[in-house]
């Protein structure tokens, strides 16, 4: 079985007019021979923004780019036939399908409501206004282009506990709708700002018991029109705990078998983290947000980075069977809401550090594999040219996961500047020793013991053209570049 190695395959700024689902579906066979198993999709429904959405901005769970809305039939994805083409085009090279989940909130409503309202303190959101009063809300969503196919359900303020928008009168903030539920938010959710169910747009009342039932008869309905392995829940520290506790299980029970779910709860928290695992039975993984941010300090720091504390405070090494790896995603990428990059010259060096350890389960970028260029404007209100190289090693890197990330690990995280880790290998498989410098040139000396003596090691990567070949002790020093990584794998298995 080949090791779980995830694909994001979007990134914010991925072209429109249909080419995402086409240049999956003509890649699906690539990503498979390069040792990619599961394939993370951008939100495959139809958002407010029509065919420039990239999908977070959901209108229509049931509109795969089938009906004419928003502006067109396709999502910015393409259509609903070419979605299936992907899909099945993946299948077939017997990689996973993960769907992204948007379930905090909806935007785009089709038609308005009067309803009452409470203002809300948007520093505390627990400081609701007693005081209620009428407004015009956009919260009713008839989806009048797909007359209702699918699922005849037809959402209205009921369905939402707040709003950040109000007409008549006009303001913009945080209001909280009046409803049957209760008079406050929504728990079992993030606790800054007081409460954080409230993020965006018009937000989902989950205490609504149709509500509820809607967004699971929504991932039946999808497990039964596509292939799915798992799915990625964004941003769940919005979302009551409870409720993913309750559809996860109903999902796994429908699809009769065991799907692989990870979470967006962003925050570099590992007790907040650990809280929310627990509310969920820990039936489900998190992006380690910890590493990304010290990959991000340690690209930013070069020498002065000190490389042996490079996990410290992560969930990958808290939690490593809760974590999922990464070096970027859609919202660190530069310009974006989270923006955090990491600085090209360490991505390499990243990689390694997610791709070849034992512990962890892996998400690769897309524009990381590919590239990606790209201008929006930037927190300055001016025009940004992006340029995301491509990182050359990275195919080699995923190819080395499944070929020698074998096998029992022993760390050699004993200087600042220069770390490795070994991969024993297994009766099997091979391993390798990974070495890693953010100064200049040096060498680490590895002990591999006397029953390797004389067994001769290439840098699977190339950055480095020598062998090495261990003593009759079974040790040798390993070179590595300056500022780079280099993975050494018997000669005789490269
Ligand atoms: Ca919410």
């Amino acid at each position: 079985m080949p090791q779980r190695t995830l694909l994001q395959a979007f990134h914010w700024y991925t072209p429109g007019d249909g080419y995402l689902w086409k240049d999956i579906e003509d890649k699906a066979a690539s990503w498979a021979e390069m040792g990619i198993t599961d394939v993370w999709l951008p939100p495959i429904y139809k958002g407010a923004g029509g065919g420039y959405s990239v999908g977070y901005d959901v209108y229509d769970l049931f509109d795969l780019g089938e009906f004419d809305q928003k502006g067109g039939v396709a999502t910015k994805y393409g259509d609903r036939a070419a979605l299936e083409r992907a899909v099945h085009a993946l299948e077939a090279k017997g990689l996973g399908v993960i769907y992204d989940v948007v379930f905090n909130h909806k935007m785009g409503a089709d038609e308005t409501e009067r309803v009452k309202v409470h203002r809300v303190n948007p520093d505390n959101r627990e400081e609701i206004d007693p005081e209620t009063f009428e407004a015009t809300v956009h919260t009713r969503f008839t989806f009048p282009g797909r007359q209702g196919k699918h699922s005849k359900f037809i959402w209205d303020a009921k369905c939402f506990s707040g709003i950040d928008h109000i007409e008549d009168p006009d303001e913009d903030g945080v209001f909280k709708l009046v409803n049957d539920y209760d008079d406050g938010w929504n728990v079992e959710v993030d606790a800054e700002f007081g409460n954080f169910d409230y993020l965006m747009g018009s937000d989902i009342e989950f205490r609504n018991k149709a509500v509820y039932e809607e967004l699971k008869y929504w991932g039946r309905w999808l497990l039964g029109e596509l292939p799915s392995a798992g799915f990625r829940l964004d941003a769940v520290k919005h979302i009551p705990a409870w409720f993913f506790r309750d559809w996860i299980g109903h999902m796994r029970e429908t699809a009769g078998k065991d799907l692989f779910v990870v979470a967006e709860y962003w925050l570099p928290d590992l007790e907040a983290l650990g809280r929310y695992l627990d509310l969920v039975d820990r039936q489900l993984m998190l992006f380690d947000v910890a590493l990304h941010y010290n990959f991000h300090d340690a690209s930013k720091g070069g020498p002065d980075y000190d490389l042996r504390q490079v996990f410290d405070g992560t969930l990958v090494a808290a939690m490593p069977e809760h974590a999922v790896t990464l070096v970027a995603n859609h919202d660190t990428q530069p310009l974006q809401s989270l923006e955090a990059p990491v600085e090209p010259w360490f991505k390499p060096l990243a990689y390694a550090l997610i791709l070849l350890r034992e512990q962890g389960v892996p998400c690769v970028f897309l524009p990381d594999l590919y590239g990606a260029r790209y201008t929006d404007k930037g927190g300055d209100g001016e025009d940004h040219d992006i340029d995301m190289p491509a990182i050359d090693c990275l195919p080699r890197l995923i190819e080395a996961r499944q070929r020698f990330g074998n096998g029992p690990q022993t760390d050699l995280f004993d200087d600042a500047n220069s770390i490795a880790f070994i991969r024993h290998g297994t009766a099997e498989a091979p391993g390798c020793v990974v070495v890693l410098t953010n100064a200049g040139e040096t060498a680490k000396p590895v002990d591999l013991g006397p029953e390797m003596a004389g067994v001769a090691f290439r840098d699977f990567l190339g950055h480095r053209g020598d062998e090495v070949v261990l003593d009759e002790a079974g040790c040798a020093s390993f070179p590595v570049n300056g500022g780079s990584v280099s993975v050494w794998v018997r000669a005789d298995a490269a």
